[in-house]
């Protein structure tokens, strides 16, 4: 396994991942009601408005009741909703320790099955071979390495990190927007992909971008940058102008329209201004908003056009600045039920795909909570065996 990052940020996004979509016919300890296959399929079908094919949904949705006993053979457990700290879920289940502890325990599993991993490794490029042995480019440490093999899973993710490849469809908007997790994500094996004849799937607008706080870190903030309650206040832009004033509650499709909406706004800057009140119920976030009542603060880190309403010149109310986080892309790779890529002309053999980077053949338009990682889990599992069967045939 190469992967470009340190060891200490390996497993790219699901280091953040706190859930994952399971389909199951009763209710467990880590879940409740019941979810049907079937359900799991018509929600995915519905949610892309039928612009993914039924075969793949019914493969994601069946293979998602397989997950739960998959990790637990694998060391990765689930967590209990007895004890209380999970969101009520009857589609999610939620990873014990999150998704970090999760990824420790995988990485521990495939040591175990004598799997190394090399890190700070960038795949430059992919050569395919005639004779079905390919060969990848390494960067290891600066050092030029060339490794050959029989098959290959490219699992490399979306291009979310790659400001370049935004802004082929957001403009220069994409210059302010805040990448959610890895810095590593940067659809360089996707877009060689691409130019080597793989079909594409899903769309440039397919990406899940929610509202962080613009003081986050531009890289791997996490799900603590979110910023919830829009709704609790008004969301102005840097003159003052009110921006979408949305649903009334704190629904995952309102923190998506939410991030549409900033990065449609003059610079991608929103400001959430609210009365000091809401406080006592607000959820606690990483920065605390900005006071009013101080008047340094306000005149510092607010615009002028904000300082201007009513709520920040009485000094009721506080301020958070809001930036677009982007947290992953949508368009990428068209597969087959095996995870094999489709060629326009020349087939390759022996190439698979898995994870975000073939996201589009099962999300368009609406993201379901969880996806991601099912997508990775149930994905990752076909085109682990077949490149498995592939290189000992
Ligand atoms: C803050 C945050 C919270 C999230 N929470 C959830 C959640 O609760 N539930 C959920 O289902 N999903 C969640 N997601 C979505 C998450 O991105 C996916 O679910 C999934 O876990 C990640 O998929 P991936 O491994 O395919 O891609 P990525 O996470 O993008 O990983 C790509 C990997 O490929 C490596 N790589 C890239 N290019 C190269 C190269 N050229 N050479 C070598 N290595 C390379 C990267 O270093 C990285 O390890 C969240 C995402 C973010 C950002």
């Amino acid at each position: 396994m190469i992967e470009a990052s340190p060891k200490d940020f390996r497993g790219g996004n699901t280091r953040h991942a706190r859930n994952c979509r399971l389909a199951h016919s009763q209710e467990s300890s880590f879940v409740r009601a019941h979810y049907p296959i079937s359900e799991f399929a018509t929600d995915l079908l519905s949610a892309a408005n039928g612009r993914i094919s039924q075969e793949m949904a019914n493969i994601l949705a069946a293979g998602s009741a397989e997950i739960p006993a998959w990790l637990s053979a694998h060391g990765a457990l689930l967590q209990p909703w007895a004890g209380g700290q999970i969101p009520w879920s009857r589609k999610t289940a939620f990873f014990l320790g999150g998704g970090k502890t999760l990824l420790n325990a995988l990485y521990a599993a495939a040591r175990k099955a004598g799997i190394d991993v090399i890190y700070d490794s960038e795949v430059l490029s992919l050569h395919f071979g005639n004779s079905a042995l390919h060969e990848v480019t390494v960067d290891h440490d600066s050092q030029i390495e060339r490794i050959a093999s029989r098959s290959i899973v490219a699992c490399s993710g979306g291009y979310q990190a790659n400001v370049g490849r935004l802004r082929e469809y957001w403009g220069h908007a994409a210059d302010n927007f805040i990448v959610r997790g890895s810095r590593y994500a940067t659809g360089r094996i996707l877009a060689q992909l691409w130019s080597a004849g793989a079909e594409p799937a899903g769309d440039p607008a397919d990406c899940h971008l929610v509202p962080v706080d613009a003081r986050s870190p531009q890289f791997d903030g996490g799900i603590v940058t979110r910023v919830d309650g829009l709704a609790d206040g008004v969301v102005l832009d840097g003159f003052g102008r009110q921006l979408y004033s949305g649903l009334p509650a704190d629904t995952p499709r309102q923190f998506s329209i939410w991030g549409r909406v900033i990065a449609a706004s003059p610079g991608q800057c929103a400001y959430l201004v609210q009365n000091r009140d809401v406080l006592a119920s607000r959820h606690a976030s990483f920065f605390p908003p900005i006071d009013t009542a101080s008047a340094a603060a306000a005149t510092s880190l607010i615009p002028a056009g904000i300082r201007q309403s009513d709520i920040v010149r009485t000094g009721t109310g506080i301020v958070t600045p809001l930036r677009p986080g982007i947290s992953f892309t949508g368009l990428g790779l068209k597969v087959d039920p095996l995870a094999r890529p489709i060629w326009r002309s020349v087939g390759r053999a022996g190439i698979f795909a898995a994870g975000m980077i073939i996201a589009g053949n099962f999300f368009r338009g609406k993201y379901l909570s969880g996806l991601g990682t099912t997508i990775g889990i149930v994905l990752g599992r076909i085109a682990g065996r077949e490149a498995a069967q592939y290189a000992l045939s």
